[in-house]
């Protein structure tokens, strides 16, 4: 078949290399001029690690990622109020749990495609006609072409989800933040392989330290200090997070000074992707597109690479009949993704406390985690993925 995937990320890749090794004939499309770099760190385990061991990626994702050692909760002064030992992670899951930045992750997977899928970049989907034994897709740029099945494979603001399915304000639910990060060059202090945040109601800031000198931060905040629409470029980012953050203390001066140099600031609302159905005619969603489970759950690109492997592998099971295996597809993954959104929606409001009392009561918590039985038994809970994969044979 040919199959149109709109969005290099992380589903995008995912399906593309499962389609190859099947046998169809995959077009990626990419809006960026290249892969996106830099962004945010993800904690990597699970079901997405299960399909990298498969795809052969975990060497490469050894050399790119951290074992953070521990997570470390600092007062206003920089005093550690709270925290637990990052081992409980490892332990949990056998020792496969890994952070690395989400861009490397994707140059990773976009890798083991050997430069035998044709990607567009700086090029996107504009229109879909679907004809019913085919697909006319028209891009941005790149002349009309027929394809078998259009899959978006474009995050959170799909436009494949907007062409087909609906807009965006139909399924997005959000969970009352926003998020930003960034990376900064040559920051001081450096921990290693510890996170680092600092709260206070209704904000925080963490920072971990990178190689080649690099410090990635990340700021968190409950939408109500969001007073003005949300920013557009780049300069009112800056500005919307020096508003917000001025007053937190920590080091929270000298991080908002040196953001002032950096570039290719994430800045985005933290919602999840509620739908009924992921599928219509010959189009289908993956990942954020169909079911984004936002920060707060951990495992976005894990739960990713779980639904493009799941879709590649029913297309084979069903011999390409595209109706049977979209339906087993999401008769597969759609009710595990709810429970992931669930789950994360309920532990939302204790990502960035509302208040003093709430961010003590986290901090005494975390406390608790030094205890080994009680780690175990909390972050076992949260990284158990409650579902079996398939072993399909391609
Ligand atoms: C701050 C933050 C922290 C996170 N932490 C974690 C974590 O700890 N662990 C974890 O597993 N997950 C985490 N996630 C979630 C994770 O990043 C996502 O769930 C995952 O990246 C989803 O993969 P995707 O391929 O569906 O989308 P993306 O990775 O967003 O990729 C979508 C791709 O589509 C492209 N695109 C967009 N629009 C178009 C268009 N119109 N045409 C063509 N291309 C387009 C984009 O440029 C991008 O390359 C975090 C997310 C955020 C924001």
């Amino acid at each position: 078949m040919r199959v149109a995937i709109n969005g290099a990320g992380i589903a995008g890749p995912t399906l593309a290399y499962w389609l190859r090794e099947c046998g169809h004939e995959v077009l990626l499309i990419e809006e960026s001029l290249q892969l996106r770099n830099g962004g945010y760190t993800i904690d990597f385990w699970g079901v997405g690690y299960d399909i990298a061991e498969k795809m052969g990626l975990l060497p490469r994702i050894g050399e790119l990622g951290y074992q953070v050692r521990e997570v470390r909760y600092v007062n206003r002064h920089g005093r550690k109020s709270g925290g637990f030992s990052a081992d409980v992670f490892g332990r949990m899951t056998n020792g496969r749990f890994i952070e690395l930045r989400r861009s490397d992750l994707a140059a990773a997977i976009y890798g083991a495609l050997d430069g035998k899928v044709e990607t567009l970049f700086g090029d996107s989907v504009a229109r879909i006609k679907d004809e019913g034994h085919c697909v006319r897709v028209d891009f941005d740029h790149a002349a009309p072409r027929e394809v078998d099945l259009v899959i978006g494979a474009d995050g959170l603001h799909s436009r494949i989800r907007r062409l087909v399915f609906g807009p965006e304000a139909e399924f997005e639910v959000s969970l009352g933040y926003h998020v930003a990060a960034f990376e900064i060059e040559g920051y001081r202090p450096r921990d290693e392989l510890v996170v680092v945040s600092h709260a206070v109601p209704g904000r925080q800031i963490l920072r971990l330290s990178l190689r080649d000198d690099i410090t990635l931060f990340l700021f968190v905040f409950r939408d109500e200090y969001l007073t003005a629409e949300s920013p557009s470029s780049e300069q009112e980012c800056k500005s919307v997070l020096t508003n917000v953050f001025a007053d937190v203390g920590w080091e929270c001066p000298r991080i908002l000074a040196a953001m002032e140099d950096a570039s290719g600031i994430y800045f985005d609302r933290v919602s999840q992707i509620r739908m009924d159905r992921w599928t219509e005619g010959r189009t289908a969603l993956i990942g954020d597109a169909a079911a984004c489970v936002s920060l707060v759950a951990g495992e976005g690109t894990g739960l990713a690479m779980a639904e493009a492997y799941v879709l590649a592998g029913e297309l084979r099971n069903c011999g390409n009949d595209h109706v049977a295996a979209f339906a087993r597809y999401q008769e597969r993954m759609m009710p595990f993704l709810r429970r992931k959104q669930e789950s994360a929606a309920k532990f939302a409001s204790s990502f960035a406390p509302k208040s003093a009392l709430g961010i003590t009561f986290r901090n005494y918590v975390t406390r608790l985690l030094r205890i080994p039985f009680i780690a175990d038994f909390f972050i076992g809970r949260a990284v158990r993925d409650d579902i079996k994969l398939p072993d399909y044979r391609f």
